[in-house]
């Protein structure tokens, strides 16, 4: 998707994106409507539409761990005083707790005002936690790994997420809190070299920056294939009697990504980065199109990071060093998700949570969010966590499985959305000296 928000290729995309929604709807009646329709469509979605639109993701995954550190190092090492990096880590840490709070809670808020939960048919209850018992075993096992009871747990766990004693074990994980950590540390310990050592291996990063996002480029030449197959993958199989039942709790959750979209972003484009919301919108359309067609904010950051510099104008040492922190701890979309889910998830089951437990929920979502790897369903393991902390029935979220790729989608447009105004502020914040080329 070069070039700016009107670029042929994310014109395809979009394309791409309608057409496999069209057709994975269409399949999904056919399919419904004739004797052994809905294994031959399955067989299509998996064999078929599956495989290319993983090769896409995968190559945009591939990217990512050289992508995050590269940038993220040559950004601290061009920023150079400590000073300046502290300045800009504070204000990134500040605009992830404030603005993932504030999601939280607008989550809540509709959950609580609407209470979708309350009275849901206990037939459609057991059927579903039947149906996705199997899924959510998968989930649960990665959540008991990241579980805490004692306090040394905990404490490890805080280790672990980032400094593990094996780095490189982490990162072939897609663990990116280490990478984060270690590209940091890199950066700052560049700028204590002389400037020949330090801008010799800014040159090699930004080499292995460019190659990649070269690599990015011919990933993106299958993007419009590569997303209808994605969205057909979603759309074929999707049980529109799922979505029917739970179409009270979509449409909150769904609700509340446009409160976030409508309101507070334009509100916070306006008066703290002072930048007009229609024209922020329009220039980050292929990283909105990408996240959603994705589902994950870090294959989505090679394009948010072309687009932070090409079509909205930042400084490049901003976006390089806001961006890949924001990719893998700014989801605002997610907070406001989990904070929904709790109290859906609590009001099915009839468990009455106090006004301590709820700011609790806000609390315990907003550090979730901050944890929660940027990829498909990457919320899903803390959200069971985050769930027993409160007396909620963590295996209750198998409720919601079989809807959640399609709240995924529209909570990582609001992440990556998020990330990209939370590097517009900072680059604002910095002021207008110190421009430099992009
Ligand atoms: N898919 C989301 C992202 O990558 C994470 C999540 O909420 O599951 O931003």
């Amino acid at each position: 998707m070069s070039g700016g928000g009107s670029s042929p290729l994310h014109r395809k995309v979009m394309i791409g994106l309608a057409a496999g929604a069209l057709l994975g709807a269409a399949a999904n009646r056919l399919g419904a409507g004739i004797d052994g329709g809905k294994e031959k469509v399955a067989f299509v979605a998996d064999a078929i539409a599956y495989p290319i639109g993983q090769v896409f993701l995968r190559l945009l995954f591939l990217v990512v761990v050289p992508l995050v550190f590269a940038s993220l190092a040559v950004g601290v090492a061009n920023l150079g005083d400590l000073k300046r990096i502290g300045r800009m880590g504070g204000r990134t840490i500040v605009f992830v707790l404030v603005t993932c709070s504030c999601s939280a809670l607008i989550g809540i808020g509709l959950m609580r005002t609407f209470t979708p939960g309350d009275g849901f048919d206990p037939e459609t209850k057991a059927h579903l936690m039947r149906d996705f018992a199997g899924d959510m075993a998968k989930i649960q096992a990665k959540s008991e790994a990241q579980h805490a009871g004692t306090t040394l747990e905990l404490v490890n766990n805080v280790l672990n997420m980032l400094l593990p004693r094996n780095v490189i074990g982490a990162i072939v994980n897609m663990e990116m809190l280490p990478l984060i950590v270690l590209a940091l540390l890199f950066g700052i310990a560049l700028t204590m070299l002389d400037e020949g050592r330090r801008a010799a291996m800014v040159a090699w990063l930004e080499t292995i920056g460019d190659a990649m996002v070269k690599i990015v480029g011919i990933a993106m030449k299958l993007a419009p294939y590569a997303v209808a197959c994605l969205i057909f993958a979603v759309v074929s199989k999707f049980g529109l009697d799922l979505l029917q039942k739970l179409a009270f709790y979509v449409a909150i959750v769904f609700c509340g990504y446009l409160i976030q979209l409508g309101v507070l972003y334009p509100a916070l484009l306006k008066f703290l980065c002072r930048r007009s919301p229609i024209e922020f919108y329009r220039g980050a359309i292929p990283a909105i199109v990408t996240a959603f067609s994705t589902s994950s904010s870090s294959a989505t950051l090679p394009t948010t990071l072309r687009v932070a510099q090409q079509d909205l104008g930042m400084r490049k040492s901003v976006a390089d060093f806001v961006l890949p922190l924001g990719a893998t701890m700014n989801m605002n979309g997610t907070a406001l998700f989990e904070g929904a889910l709790v109290l859906f998830i609590a009001q099915v089951f009839g468990v009455e949570l106090a006004f301590q437990q709820q700011v609790l929920v806000v609390v315990l979502c907003v550090f979730a969010a901050i944890g929660a790897a940027g990829v498909p369903g990457g919320s899903l393991p803390l959200i069971m966590i985050v769930m027993a902390q409160v007396g909620v029935p963590p295996d209750g979220i198998a409720i919601v499985l079989g809807v959640d790729r399609l709240l995924d989608m529209g909570r990582t447009v609001v992440n990556v959305l998020g990330d990209l105004i939370g590097a517009a502020w900072v680059d604002h914040a910095e002021g207008p000296l110190a421009r430099e080329a992009p």
